[in-house]
């Protein structure tokens, strides 16, 4: 097992940095001003370094186990080498909006990337009240960006079969299909929900189209490799900053994807969507009708820019042969309709199942109950949506009547 190195610690990264001469260029280990170790996120060891010149790096740890619950739940250091792979290949693809890798420790699972802590994480942002217009928009030209880059579109044949082998990930795709697809609708001990929001999550349960739906997500899941996708496209995986005074984005960078693997396109989209209805059902909890429908403007901004980077790079795929203009409409429809089902999957499990979101979590418990509701009953809506019916200003719209509908007080 790959659990016997050495964790870094604030008193070791400067020897980390100072063994690798490539980091070493970039940040002067001699002279290190501040070294914090800031990782919130459920799984990582992360380190902020600065120097005496002002110059930043990021190290982020994998560790043997999930940190979120400690060594009782192992868990394979090498999924950095998941992370650090599609980071770079998903760079290459789209600099602007992806964190930048410097170097790969794999003994010891170690990731040097670019300091983005002048960023907001964007889940951060939104939970204060800040708009970042254009960050949804961005991560849409992302997605589309990859789904063409890492797909049978651009890849040579060889080098695909090649790609999609060195991003098997079984171990967090497992979790993901655990976690995202059955558990909220069959509890495995680790879900839990407000005792008000009790009846809400055994209707959840009980509601045979949605599980049934949930079947099919899973499915798709676990069988259509079409590209190297994030596969944990949330708010909490994207930064961002806006100039001083401003609310449009001059920097977004998507970050954070250690479960990437060959999967559905549709899957990064529709966890975008559904953070977009959680971040919607927090605004109307606080009375604050209008950024809730800001917040679900951002479902189509996030399509359009998808929609976009598809399309423009469409005009260099492999086989235009026979990948005709009608297969292209085919392929965004079909994308569009499995967008709005792994959105419902992600809407359910992040109000009852284990890892929640701070979006709803932090709301005083009288409106948490409403929110709460309002987006599992969505999600329930949202798999009930016929084919061409679900335009994404229908489903703000949607979202938007169901999340007012269903407020407390
Ligand atoms: P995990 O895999 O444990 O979820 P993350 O990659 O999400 O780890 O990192 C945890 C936190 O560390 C992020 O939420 C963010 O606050 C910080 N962080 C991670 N990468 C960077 C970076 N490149 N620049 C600045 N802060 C970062
Ligand atoms: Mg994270």
């Amino acid at each position: 097992m790959t659990s016997d190195y050495e964790f870094l610690t604030v008193d070791t990264v400067a020897d980390h940095v100072r063994s690798v001469p490539a980091l070493a260029q970039r940040i002067d280990p001699d002279h290190l001003v501040s070294v914090r170790e800031i990782g919130d996120g459920n799984l990582n060891l992360v380190f902020l370094l600065h120097d005496a010149s002002g110059r930043g790096l990021i190290l982020k740890q994998a560790l043997p186990y999930v940190r979120m619950t400690g060594e009782g739940w192992p868990m394979t250091p090498t999924r950095a080498r998941f992370e650090v792979d599609s980071l770079r290949a998903h760079h290459a693809l789209l600099p602007e909006h992806v964190v930048e890798v410097f170097h790969y420790d794999p003994d010891r699972f170690i990731i040097a990337m670019e300091d983005l802590s002048d960023h907001w994480v964007w889940r951060a942002a939104l939970n204060e009240g800040l708009t970042h217009d254009g960050a949804a928009a961005a991560m849409g030209r992302y997605v589309g960006a990859v789904a063409f880059g890492t797909s049978a579109l651009t890849l040579e044949r060889t080098a695909l079969a090649q790609a999609v082998a060195a991003a098997v990930n079984p171990e967090l795709c497992l979790i993901t299909e655990d976690l995202v697809f059955s558990e909220p609708s069959v509890d495995a001990g680790r879900n839990s929900v407000l005792e008000q929001n009790k009846p809400d999550a055994d209707d959840l349960a009980a509601d045979e189209e949605f599980v049934t739906a949930m079947g099919r997500a899973k499915w798709l899941f676990m069988t259509k490799s079409e590209a190297l996708i994030h596969g944990d496209l949330h708010t909490g995986s994207v930064m961002v900053h806006a100039p001083e005074g401003s609310t449009t984005c001059d920097s977004v960078k998507a970050f954070d994807s250690e479960f990437a693997f060959y999967g559905p396109v549709a899957f990064d989209l529709g966890a975008l969507w559904a953070n977009y209805v959680i971040a919607a059902a927090r605004a109307y909890a606080l009375g604050n009708a209008a950024r809730a429908i800001w917040a679900l403007g951002m479902i189509q901004q996030t399509w359009d820019g998808f929609e976009s980077e598809f399309r423009t790079r469409w005009a260099d795929r492999r086989d235009p042969r026979v990948w005709r203009e009608p297969f292209l409409e085919q392929l965004l429809a079909t994308w569009s309709e499995e967008s709005r089902l792994f959105a419902a999957a992600e809407m359910s499990r992040r109000i009852v199942g284990a890892a929640k979101t701070k979006d709803i979590e932090t709301l005083p418990e009288n409106v948490r109950e409403g929110a709460a509701r309002g987006v599992l009953l969505a999600a329930r809506r949202f798999v009930r949506i016929q084919g061409a019916d679900g335009t994404p200003p229908y489903l703000a719209g949607l979202a938007a009547d169901t999340l007012r509908e269903s407020r407390t007080s």
